[in-house]
């Protein structure tokens, strides 16, 4: 397992995310953005845009591929991946996306506004005890057993085929099944509901485009399934900021934009401040 250490790590590779990179990269932050598919933002639905000041008329899909270019023309990087755990210890933050981990001194969330999608019942207090995001790191645990995968962003049917490939037994469903589900078990996952039928199985992966910032932090106030920020988008917890539609409404790009930057900069001051 690779680790890399960063001064910033921002969560999310929308406008509101790289907003944030290029104002840490501006004041001489290392900043790495980790994100999944870009193009999953929802702006590039966005078929013309004409309320962004200087590229009015264009398209969403253009408009991000715009902001991808500045990153790459300033040299800050970015790895497409689903950040699925968030660990914070000794002042620093632990961030695992696939099967990389990073170390950052700050923490910014721009993941954007499904962040209001919520969790199953009983994932969150069975998280890593049965639970799992990631079927390429946890899937080795659970060969030998019958698992369940709820398919929910692009690429699960390969999560699945990999899980069969190393001996699990798997249930798949397919967001469009897994309509009502709930998680079961007390200290671990022993079963699953799905729609009413009850399954007993040792695992549940739930492999959606994108895990929400409340459940990899679960100290994280939220208002409205959103969350909570101040003026200068700190969300409560020392170090972790957040921006963009992740933070309410209007979803915007504009406001998304905005807040990165006002993020970026409180990031930069706490670094400075807490001497890290
Ligand atoms: C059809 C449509 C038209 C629109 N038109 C306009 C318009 O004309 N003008 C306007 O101002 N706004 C418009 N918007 C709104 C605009 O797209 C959003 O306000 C803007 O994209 C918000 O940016 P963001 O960076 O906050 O979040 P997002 O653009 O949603 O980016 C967040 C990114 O983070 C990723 N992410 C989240 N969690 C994780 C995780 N755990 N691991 C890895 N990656 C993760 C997501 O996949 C996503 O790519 C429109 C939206 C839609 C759907």
């Amino acid at each position: 397992m690779d680790s890399q250490s960063f001064d910033i790590l921002i969560l999310g590779a929308g406008p509101a995310g790289v907003s944030a990179a290029l104002t840490a990269h501006a004041r001489g932050r290392s900043a790495l953005v980790l994100g999944s598919d870009p193009m999953a933002s929802p702006l590039a639905r966005a078929e013309r845009i004409e309320n962004y000041p200087g590229l009015s008329g264009m398209s969403g899909r253009d408009m991000l591929a715009a902001m991808l270019g500045d990153l790459e023309r300033q040299g800050i990087p970015r790895v497409a991946g689903r950040v699925t755990a968030v660990m914070a210890f000794g002042g620093q933050f632990m961030v695992s996306a696939e099967q990389d981990v990073y170390q950052a001194k700050a923490l910014i969330l721009a993941a954007g506004a499904q962040q209001a999608a919520k969790p199953f019942p009983g994932e969150g207090s069975l998280l890593g005890r049965g639970v799992s995001y990631c079927a390429t790191c946890d899937g080795m645990l659970y060969r030998g057993k019958r698992v369940a995968v709820l398919g929910l962003g692009p690429g699960s049917e390969a999560d699945r085929d990999f899980l069969e490939s190393i001996g699990c037994q798997v249930l798949y469903f397919t967001g469009a099944q897994a309509k009502h589900v709930e998680i079961r078990g007390d200290e671990r996952v022993t079963g699953l509901s799905v729609n009413g039928e009850e399954y007993a199985v040792d695992g549940v992966f739930v492999l959606r485009e994108a895990v929400a910032a409340s459940v990899l932090l679960p100290g994280l106030r939220m208002e409205d399934g959103h969350i909570a920020v101040g003026p200068d988008m700190a969300t409560g917890l020392p170090g972790v900021y957040a921006a963009g539609d992740c933070t309410g409404k209007p979803y915007q790009i504009a406001r998304a934009v905005g807040q990165g930057n006002v993020a970026a900069l409180a990031a930069d001051k706490f670094i400075k401040e807490t001497g890290k």
